[in-house]
């Protein structure tokens, strides 16, 4: 999985990113190549978050309720919720928050 830079249209791994920085619900990286920080829209991070919960919740309520008829409904809601939050993640659009470090 790469991401691509907003600025530069370069793909890196995740490992390539040496330097990020989280601000509220946002992580920030810095491109390795032209420096610039990016990170998700905040519609985007915010539709990520809202994708984890509803893979939590459901999962963690079909641990508690234990088996019967409400099994799959969940699993499926924790599903879709997977799925929201993994499609936030791959296909969110980046933005550029600073150009370069201003050290
Ligand atoms: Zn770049």
């Amino acid at each position: 999985m790469k991401t691509t830079c907003p600025h530069c249209k370069r793909a890196f791994s995740a490992r390539q990113f040496i330097q990020t920085h989280r601000s509220g619900v946002n992580v920030e990286r810095k491109c390795p190549n032209c420096g610039c920080w990016f990170r998700l829209t905040s519609q985007m991070a915010w539709l990520h978050i809202a994708g984890l919960l509803g893979l939590l919740i459901p999962s963690l309520a079909n641990l508690a309720l234990g088996p019967g008829p409400h099994q799959i409904p969940l699993a499926l809601a924790s599903f879709l919720g997977g799925c929201v939050a993994l499609g936030a993640m791959l296909y969110g659009k980046m933005v550029v928050v600073r150009r370069r470090d201003n050290h």
